[in-house]
């Protein structure tokens, strides 16, 4: 259970190559400027981006260096942005066994997941359609957004849209 007060866990899930690197690293470069309204994902200078678990493969955006040199797993995540790209349906795949696990770490239906079709500036090498990104997402019940990195596309909607849902789980309770 989360401390009150301790920062919100945000992990990059997805197969090598998606994009999480690239989705991070906005986060990070950004993270100085965020307002207060946002501080569930506080900024400062020591808001990184830490390779948690190369076996895994994920990436968290925290400020919070002293608990990332713990033993973190994928259960560990307040929320999940989980990541695949529209190029490379073997991706997408991967990101259904993801949830699949996810679900099993977290029985609780509560914490945020976004599925996130990233690439999608790459038109023509599309793979994935976005209505099967879409009945993916209703399937696995997570919200679903496209995004590009590259261009810098959406990648605040799915952050805002994950802030929002972590504000949901907060008040409710
Ligand atoms: P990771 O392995 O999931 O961390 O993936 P990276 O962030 O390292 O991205 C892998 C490659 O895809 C890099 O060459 C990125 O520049 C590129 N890339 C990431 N996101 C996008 C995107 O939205 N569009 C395009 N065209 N390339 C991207």
């Amino acid at each position: 259970p989360r401390k009150p007060g301790r920062p919100y866990r945000v992990l990059l899930l997805g197969a090598s190559g998606v994009g999480k690197t690239a989705f991070a690293s906005i986060f990070a470069g950004a993270a100085d400027s965020m307002d207060s309204d946002d501080c569930e994902l506080r900024g400062g200078p020591t808001a990184h981006v830490v390779h948690v678990n190369p076996s895994l493969n994920c990436f968290v955006f925290a400020d919070w260096p002293r608990v990332c040199s713990g033993a973190l797993h994928a259960g560990t995540g307040d929320a999940y942005l989980l990541l695949y790209s529209v190029t490379d349906r073997a991706s997408f795949l991967r990101a259904s066994q993801l949830r699949i696990t996810l679900r099993r770490f977290r029985p609780a239906q509560h914490t945020p997941i976004i599925l996130v079709g990233n690439k999608c500036d790459l038109v023509r090498r599309r793979e994935v359609s976005v209505s099967e990104g879409r009945d993916c997402a209703a399937v696995f019940d997570c919200k679903f957004i496209e995004t590009s990195a590259a261009m810098q596309h959406n990648v605040w909607e799915a952050f805002h849209g994950m802030v929002r849902q972590l504000r949901l789980r907060r008040d409710s309770k």
